[in-house]
């Protein structure tokens, strides 16, 4: 079996299920496939979450050196937040605490937290992720 993250002509996501990457495609022809919300059978999979790898050279690394494709993907996040994201260094936990409250518009964020300080935000319950800094960035970490 394999998941599909799926999306239907109004938007919504959801997770289908299919015994082959061909049984998808079958049941879909056949109008076999809704969206659980609207019922539409215009169900497409959704964009890939490494979407953002444009480049065909990404794939060729994949099977030539997985370690070097996954670095390639984890420096393009890192340019994407880099360029879209405001850096309020080690303000991050007291930024992100004024977003989640509604005290500051919501807007996109980077910064350093402690482990203490990432425990608070989990408890108040704040969503953020945390990317792994290229290798090359990577050197106060160690
Ligand atoms: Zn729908």
């Amino acid at each position: 079996m394999i998941a599909f993250d799926l999306q239907c002509e109004n938007g919504h996501s959801f997770e289908g299920w299919f015994e082959s990457n061909g049984a998808f495609d079958k049941q879909k022809k056949r109008g076999l496939v809704t969206c659980p919300v609207c019922n539409s059978i215009s169900v497409s999979k959704a964009l890939s979450r490494f979407g953002i790898i444009k480049s065909n050279a990404a794939s060729k690394d994949m099977q030539i050196n997985p370690q070097s494709a996954l670095e390639n993907i984890s420096k393009q996040i890192f340019d994407f937040v880099e360029k879209n994201f405001d850096d309020v260094g080690t303000d991050f936990t007291k930024e992100a605490l004024k977003i989640h409250y509604g005290v500051t518009e919501p807007r996109n964020i980077k910064g350093i937290s402690s482990k203490e300080e990432e425990k608070m935000l989990k408890e108040e319950g704040v969503d953020f992720i945390k990317i792994p800094m290229p290798a090359e960035k990577n050197d106060t970490d160690a």
